[in-house]
């Protein structure tokens, strides 16, 4: 069984678009921006922040974090959005989620403009996205897709199964092997029999949220397993996938952790530097 391992490709990722910025430095005489608006001091979103700014830096975008209390208001964080909008120094404006209950987060999302919407969130991205135009992807499913591709290159044909519908995960992820020309069952809580689709897929693609949901005897010989869930349970973080048993079938499959979370943050700088490019033209 290959494990794929999820901190080597994204470190590879981030090498390449080290690269690709010293590239775009040279010949436009500047840098992508990232800009990061981080709402309260709940400790996980502080910790994700903390990270994209550190891999941000690392492959030599120019990134900036702007912090506000948990109180603050709605319309103060629209304008600072329509405001970045307008500075032309930023390719990528991302408001960490979740957000205090008295803003609106699609409002917030619906502020960012398309064109420097990194997490591919904004609705003209996610239709641009379904139908098969060009566009910031979200970048779990981005992350997702570019480990399936480095273990299978010609998906065309193969038959996928999503478990788990979210507009954060499944739904992008589903429109990604659409693309590739899979032939997709997208799958979720009310879903008759989910191990029999299992059992039908060549890759399973699990973003649910319940520990070790898919069994060993739900994949068939020689799958590639993609796990996105993240739970915390008392025996330490396990993922959406029973782990030990599904790798005696599978043919690749990543680990949790140090499997999709690492090529999340490898896709945020992807989408920034795409975004510069982008607006070049
Ligand atoms: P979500 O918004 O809660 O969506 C969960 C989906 O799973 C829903 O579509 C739900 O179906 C479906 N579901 C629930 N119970 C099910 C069952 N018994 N059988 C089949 N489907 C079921 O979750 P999410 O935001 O996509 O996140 C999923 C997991 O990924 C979480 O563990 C999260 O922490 C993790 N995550 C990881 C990363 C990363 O970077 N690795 C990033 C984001 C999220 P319904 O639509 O019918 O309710």
């Amino acid at each position: 069984m290959i494990l794929i391992d999820g901190k080597k490709i994204a470190a590879e990722l981030r090498e390449e678009l080290k690269q690709e910025v010293s590239e775009l430095k040279t010949k436009y005489n500047k840098v992508p921006g990232l800009t990061v608006i981080l709402i309260g001091d709940m400790a996980p979103s502080q910790i994700y922040v903390r990270n994209k700014e550190k891999s941000a830096n690392e492959v030599g975008l120019k990134s900036e974090v702007i912090k506000y209390p948990d109180t603050v208001d709605e319309k103060t964080i629209l304008e600072k959005i329509k405001e970045l909008n307008d500075d032309e120094s930023i390719s990528g404006i991302l408001v960490q989620l979740p957000l205090p209950k008295h803003i609106d987060k699609q409002k917030v999302i619906e502020t960012i403009t398309p064109s420097k919407d990194v997490d591919g969130f904004h609705p003209m991205n996610v239709g641009n996205l379904s139908s098969g135009y060009e566009s910031s992807v979200p970048c779990t499913p981005l992350g997702c897709y570019l480990m399936i591709k480095k273990i299978e290159p010609n998906l065309s044909g193969k038959k996928a199964v999503v478990v788990g519908r979210s507009n954060l995960n499944g739904k992008p992820m589903t429109q990604l092997l659409l693309k590739e020309n899979c032939t997709v069952t997208i799958t979720h809580s009310r879903t008759k029999d989910l191990k029999a689709e299992c059992l039908e897929a060549d890759i399973i693609v699990a973003a649910v949220g319940i520990p070790e949901l898919v069994k060993g005897d739900w994949v068939k010989k020689d799958a590639i397993v993609i796990d996105v869930g993240i739970n915390k349970t008392d025996n330490g973080l396990v993922g959406d996938v029973a782990f030990d048993e599904v790798s005696k079938n599978a043919k690749a499959l990543t680990p949790v952790p140090g499997g999709v979370g690492p090529m999340t943050i490898a896709c945020l700088l992807k989408n920034t530097i795409d975004c510069f490019k982008r607006a070049q033209i």
